[in-house]
């Protein structure tokens, strides 16, 4: 079987991918190893992802918003940043930006069956699932792929291969990608907690000597505890790796004081938390988003520290400006997989993850340092960006995913069968 594209992994960002491309006079497969109902199913797990304002006119725009915030997501009204042992904070408010939330929480799962829900909606997108890439060879006129489908061998070819396979993803090392590689040293343990008061759709960034500390409001989609209503938040706490274990070994009681003692009262006394699941850190890039006839998107393309929430958001703008890129060869009637066509994607994307690497990175070894003067260099910072409305607003587009050059979907406007980028 031919196909114009094949994405192999169903993620968030294959599935999205798949999503963006549905009116294009294209044929698509979409390859994803795990089922979706599987509780194995490792893209759409109980991760809470906050998706910036950008990425909520992106989904907008590809027509998947409103299902989406029908099932469930809880907006961010306000930020409040701060340093634990230091006296600066750092606001930022949706009123003050002229935005009606500076973003949204979803719950992975929430996302998965709203993208999965509108995939079965696409007559030009072809589902195969479970199915495994395990080889694949590029050609000068196309991609021969290798796969295991419900257990059986099964060979495809496609004019354009997208890598959405994740971090470890076998597309980059079937076809030796270079990427750049840094560990953390530092794990994010994640749960859902409750407290005795209301979030009030604030979302709290808390800098420890540990690591970053977030609590993002996350309301469940259908709410069986009414009193805990309003008063769920996901939990991403960063800790050094040789802290994870013992703090996955804690009882329920004892992570919940120990977190009280790191966080503080500002969100209230933490009354329950969920089960917890550790992620390890890592900050990587390919250094070509693309190659002849292959493109990366997502995860298989850049992991950054969780420190902001900007990982999905980064590959959701992968996923608008390479759609883009391709209504505009289809456009021209240019072969899509070719150099020419994937080199425009792979120099657009690059100041954005220079961009976005820099911020996420720039956060997590700034406070990394306990020497007293950078600790109060930090708290100025804090205090001035405070007063300072100018930067505070760049930091917020920034956040918001909203500077740069931006793809059509990202302003709005949908897909256009046009020749411009
Ligand atoms: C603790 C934590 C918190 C986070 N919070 C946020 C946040 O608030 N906001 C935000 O924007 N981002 C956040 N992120 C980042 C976000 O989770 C990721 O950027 C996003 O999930 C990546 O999606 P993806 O589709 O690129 O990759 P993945 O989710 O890894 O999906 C890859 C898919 O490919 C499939 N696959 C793999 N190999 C094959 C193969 N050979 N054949 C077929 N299929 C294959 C897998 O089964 C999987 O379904 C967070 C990350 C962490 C760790």
């Amino acid at each position: 079987m031919t196909y114009d594209i094949a994405i192999i992994g169903g993620g968030m960002a294959g599935a999205s991918l798949a999503l963006a491309l549905k009116d294009l006079p294209l044929s698509i497969v979409l390859v994803e190893a795990v089922p979706y109902a599987s509780t194995q199913q490792p893209a759409f797990d109980a991760r809470a992802i906050a998706l910036a304002a950008g990425s909520q006119r992106i989904l907008r725009t590809m027509g998947v918003w409103d299902a989406m915030a029908a099932r469930g997501v809880t907006a961010i009204e306000h930020i409040h940043v701060s340093e634990r042992g230091g006296f600066g904070t750092a606001h930022m408010e949706a009123a003050e930006e002229g935005v009606a939330a500076l973003g949204y929480v979803a719950e992975g799962r929430i996302i998965g069956a709203t993208l999965t829900a509108a995939l079965a909606q696409c007559p030009n997108v072809e589902l195969l699932c479970p199915a495994e890439l395990t080889s694949l060879q590029v050609e000068d006129d196309g991609v021969e792929v290798q796969l295991v489908h419900a257990g059986a061998a099964r060979r495809l070819r496609t004019r354009l291969l997208v890598a959405a396979d994740g971090g470890r993803s076998t597309v980059r090392e079937q076809i030796g990608a270079r990427t750049w590689e840094l560990g953390y040293g530092q794990t994010a343990v994640i749960a859902t907690v409750t407290t005795d008061r209301a979030h009030g759709n604030t979302a709290y960034e808390r800098f420890t000597d540990t690591g970053p500390l977030a609590l993002l409001p996350c309301d469940p989609p259908v709410d069986t505890d009414q009193e805990l209503s309003g008063r769920r938040w996901s939990l991403v706490w960063t800790v050094r790796d040789s802290q994870v274990d013992a703090l996955l070994a804690l009882s329920d009681e004892a992570f919940l004081q120990r977190l009280q003692q790191r966080f503080g009262y500002r969100a209230g006394r933490f009354l329950r938390s969920s089960g917890r699941q550790a992620y390890p850190l890592v900050l990587r890039f390919v250094r070509e988003a693309a190659s002849e006839r292959v493109a990366f998107i997502g995860n298989a393309a850049h992991a950054i520290h969780p420190v902001a929430g900007q990982g999905f958001n980064l590959g959701l703008r992968d996923v608008a400006a390479l759609a883009q890129v391709i209504a505009a060869a289809v456009a021209r009637g240019e072969d899509i997989g070719r150099m020419q066509v994937l080199q425009g994607y792979a120099r657009w994307r690059r100041p954005d993850y220079l961009r976005t690497a820099a911020f996420t990175d720039g956060l997590v070894r700034a406070y990394s340092n306990n020497l007293p003067p950078l600790k109060l260099a930090r708290n100025v910072g804090l205090l001035a960006l405070d007063t300072l409305p100018p930067l505070k607003h760049l930091l917020a587009y920034q956040s918001m995913g909203l500077v740069g050059h931006l793809p059509r979907l990202a302003c709005g406007m949908k897909l256009q069968v046009t020749s411009d980028k």
